[in-house]
């Protein structure tokens, strides 16, 4: 993967209850917060999440960032007629 890689979807974190009777969320002190990434699933036509793990969650925050970039740089990309923003150009706006 290219640290530029961009990733859609969003990022959001819940807590949760594992269901084991007499756990202390059964209570109502959940657990987590954990975080989740929520996708648009096109073939199943519905949105997935699935765990992100804590030591990616950084690394799963800055490319739904740079995606979010990503699309904003397209919109002026296609407002100037280009169609596709050129990998090279991402890469080098991203290693700043
Ligand atoms: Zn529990």
């Amino acid at each position: 993967m290219t640290p530029f890689e961009g990733l859609h979807g969003s990022l959001q974190e819940q807590w949760v209850k594992c269901g084991k009777p007499g756990c202390k969320c059964s209570r109502g002190e959940l657990h987590g917060p954990y975080t989740y990434w929520f996708v648009w699933d096109y073939k199943r036509e519905c949105v997935t999440k699935e765990y992100v793990k804590k030591a990616d969650v950084a690394s799963y925050r800055e490319r739904v960032r740079i995606y979010q970039i990503g699309q904003q740089l397209q919109k002026q990309f296609n407002a100037i007629g280009w169609w596709q923003c050129p990998p090279e150009l991402m890469q080098w706006i991203f290693q700043r």
